[in-house]
C-alpha cells in the first residue's frame, strides 16, 4: 500500500478511525483549508484506503479553488461494503468519532446517499447534501454533478471540433453522476450509445433510451438487463466507437492498458482521478481532449457550497453552469495557447489561488454550525 505524501499544501490533518465493536476502519483527510472550511464526500467502499482518500482530498482542494469557492479540500473513506445492513450504525459511529475535526464538512460520495447525511446531521450537526425535506440540496437526486458534466461538454465540444447535438456518448459507471450526465447530455441532443456499471456494459450504436435505461437499472440493479443492444464486459466500454467518453465510477480506470483503444475525441472526467497521468499524456498525443475532474465534475461541490450559503436549487444550477463553463473555457484556452495539458493549466491556476491565500491562514479554519 502506498504511504501518505506531504507537500507545500498539505495534507493538514489525517484522522484514522477504528471501531472494534462493529468492526470497521475509516479515515478522514483534511488537505488544505486556506480558502475556507473543507468540503468533501464520504466514500464507502471495502477497497478505499488512506492514500486514495488523500489523493481525493487534494482534488477537492483544487476543485474548490478553481471554482472560486471559499472552501478547502477534504475527504473521508469508510472501508466497508456499502450494501451492509448496519450502515446507519456505522455512519453514526463514524460521525461521532470525527466530530472534533470541525474544519471538515462531510457530503455524499460513492457508496452513500442523502439518507446517510441525515444520520451525520443528527450526530454532529455539520453536513451537506441533505434531503430537500429538511432544508438540503440533494445533489445526487438533483443530478448536480451530471448537469455540470453536460454543461462542460458544450465548451469541450467547441475545442475538440465536435458537434454536441448528434454526438455519441459512452458512460462508464451508471450511478448518480453517470445517470444524470446521460439525462442532461441527451437533453442537449447527444446520443448515449453505451453505459456500464460494476456488472457489465450495454452498447447500441443506434442509441440507448435514457428513460428506459434508468427504469431497468432501478428495477433490476444492472444496466445489462436493458432490452436490445449488445451486452459486453465492463472494460469493453473504453473501446466503443464514440465522440465523448465519461468515466463516472472509480479512480485510474483509464490507463496504459486501455487508452490505446479509446476512440473518443473528448473525455469528460465525471469521476475523480479516473485517468492515470501516463494515460493522459498518451491520449493528448493522440489528440484526445481530457477535461480534468476538478473542472468537469465540480457541479456537486458547487451545489454543496450553495447549500452552505443557504441558496436555492435554481440558484445553485445557475452557479454550476456559469462557473463550470467559465472555468472550462479559461483552462482549455490556456492549454491550447500554451500547448499544455488541460490538467496542467487547471492545476497552475488552482495551486496559485491556494498558495496566495496560505500566508493569511496558517492554522485550520473553524466553521460555523
Ligand atoms: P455511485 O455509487 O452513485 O455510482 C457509481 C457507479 O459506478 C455504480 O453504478 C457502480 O455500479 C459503477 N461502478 C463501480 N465500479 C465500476 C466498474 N469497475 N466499472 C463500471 N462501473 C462501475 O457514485 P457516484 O456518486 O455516481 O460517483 C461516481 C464517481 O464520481 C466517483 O469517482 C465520485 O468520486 C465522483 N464524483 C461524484 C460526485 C457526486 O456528486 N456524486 C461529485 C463529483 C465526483
Amino acid at each position: 500500500m502506498e504511504t501518505i505524501s506531504y507537500d507545500d499544501l498539505g495534507p493538514a490533518k489525517i484522522l484514522n478511525i477504528y471501531c472494534p465493536q462493529v468492526p470497521f476502519h475509516a479515515v478522514v483527510v483534511v488537505d488544505n483549508t486556506a480558502l475556507g472550511p473543507a468540503i468533501g464526500g464520504v466514500r464507502v467502499s471495502p477497497t478505499v484506503d488512506a492514500h486514495e482518500v488523500q489523493r481525493l482530498a487534494r482534488t477537492m482542494t483544487l476543485k474548490s479553488s478553481i471554482a472560486g469557492l471559499p472552501h478547502g479540500g477534504g475527504k473521508a473513506g469508510i472501508m466497508v461494503d456499502p450494501s451492509r445492513p448496519d450502515m446507519e450504525r456505522i455512519f453514526r459511529i463514524f460521525a461521532r468519532m470525527m466530530s472534533e475535526l470541525t474544519e471538515y464538512i462531510p457530503a455524499p460520495d460513492m457508496g452513500c446517499h442523502e439518507k446517510a447525511m441525515t444520520w451525520v446531521k443528527d450526530e454532529i450537526g455539520r453536513v451537506l447534501g441533505l434531503p430537500e425535506e429538511i432544508g438540503g440540496l440533494p445533489l445526487d437526486k438533483l443530478g448536480a454533478t451530471g448537469y455540470g458534466v453536460a454543461e462542460c461538454a458544450e465548451i469541450a465540444a467547441e475545442y475538440a471540433g465536435v458537434k454536441l447535438p448528434g454526438s455519441r456518448v459512452a458512460i462508464q459507471g451508471y450511478g448518480s453522476v453517470g445517470t444524470a450526465a446521460a439525462r442532461f447530455l441527451a437533453e442537449k441532443g447527444a446520443t448515449i450509445v453505451a453505459v456500464s456499471d460494476s456488472k457489465g456494459a450495454i452498447f447500441d450504436s443506434g442509441g440507448l433510451r435514457v428513460d428506459k435505461l434508468q427504469a431497468v437499472k432501478e428495477e433490476t440493479g444492472r444496466v445489462t438487463n436493458y432490452p436490445g443492444g449488445r451486452v459486453m464486459d465492463g472494460g469493453e466500454i473504453f473501446g466503443v466507437p464514440c465522440d465523448i467518453l465519461v468515466p463516472a465510477a472509480t479512480p485510474d480506470v483509464i490507463n496504459q492498458s486501455n487508452c490505446g483503444r479509446i476512440e473518443a475525441k473528448i473525455i469528460l472526467e465525471g469521476a475523480n482521478i479516473p485517468t492515470t497521468q501516463e494515460a493522459e499524456k498518451i491520449l493528448a498525443s493522440k489528440g484526445v481532449l481530457v477535461v480534468p475532474d476538478f473542472i468537469a465534475n465540480a457541479g456537486g461541490l458547487i451545489m454543496a457550497a450553495m447549500e452552505y450559503q443557504e441558496k436555492t436549487a435554481d440558484e445553485a444550477f445557475i452557479h454550476i453552469a456559469t462557473r463550470i463553463k467559465t472555468n472550462a473555457k479559461k483552462i482549455l484556452e490556456k492549454a491550447h495557447c500554451e500547448k499544455m495539458l488541460p490538467r496542467a493549466a487547471a492545476e497552475l491556476l488552482a495551486y496559485e489561488r491556494v498558495r496566495a491565500a496560505m500566508p493569511y491562514r496558517e492554522y485550520t479554519y473553524p466553521i460555523r454550525h
